[in-house]
């Protein structure tokens, strides 16, 4: 059914929308059938889980890191992320700037904004990203390159609140671009609401369980 779902959801995609295929929970022939149809953009949210699965799989894939950072795992990806979406303070990006220049590497970040009313979902406010943009610290860090922001909003089935969170991350990063052209990625929308966040800008959404099916969490 992997194929079938990828197929359907990535017809409904307008083309310049990236599809993150939310693979955490997985085993590798879910991952290897995914990349059979041609999926080639996987995320994962534990560091190990997604190291393990770049190893046994093949090298042309991009792995995206989208769970919560624990600083002191940050080195078992630093030689093969493709994009960090869920930075939420200068100490992570710190930790991703010392891992990356030990191997040569630029990588790209996104910071995650807390768009949800619900107190469990993390990220910054707007005040905080703007300090973090426009500080010196991010000036001389030249291993990392933040390129947009990742907003994950309310669990609810409430279309017009999720349209509003949505919203307000959409003109946030539209004012930040003016500023930041470097800014480019607009990370928003799940199995769930994905919809929604594309009508809001969203050039990013990252489905699992749409194209994997319902994870279980025994692990
Ligand atoms: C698990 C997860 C997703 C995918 O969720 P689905 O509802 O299965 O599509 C997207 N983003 C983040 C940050 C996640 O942890």
């Amino acid at each position: 059914m992997i194929k079938e779902n990828l197929e359907e959801i990535k017809n409904k995609l307008p083309q310049e929308v990236t599809l993150v295929a939310v693979s955490k929970t997985k085993p590798i022939r879910d991952i290897q059938e995914a990349y059979d149809a041609g999926q080639r953009v996987f995320g994962e949210n534990k560091i190990q889980e997604m190291a393990t699965k770049y190893d046994a799989l093949p090298k042309d894939i991009e792995w995206h890191m989208i769970g919560h950072l624990q600083r002191n795992k940050v080195k078992y990806m630093a030689h093969f992320v493709s994009l960090i979406h869920g930075v939420d303070s200068l100490k992570t990006l710190q930790e991703i700037n010392k891992q990356a220049k030990k191997h040569h590497r630029v990588i790209n970040c996104l910071l995650q904004v807390k768009i949800a009313t619900e107190e469990s979902k993390f990220g910054l406010s707007f005040e905080e990203i703007n300090n973090i943009l426009t500080s010196d610290e991010i000036k001389s860090m030249e291993n990392i390159s933040i390129v947009g922001f990742m907003g994950m909003a309310t669990f609810t089935d409430n279309e017009s609140q999720l349209l509003n969170e949505f919203s307000s991350l959409e003109n946030f990063f539209n004012e930040q671009k003016k500023h930041h052209k470097e800014l480019t990625v607009l990370s928003m929308g799940m199995s769930g609401d994905y919809k929604l966040a594309i009508k809001k800008g969203s050039n990013m959404v990252r489905i699992g369980s749409s194209i994997f099916g319902i994870r279980n969490y025994i692990a």
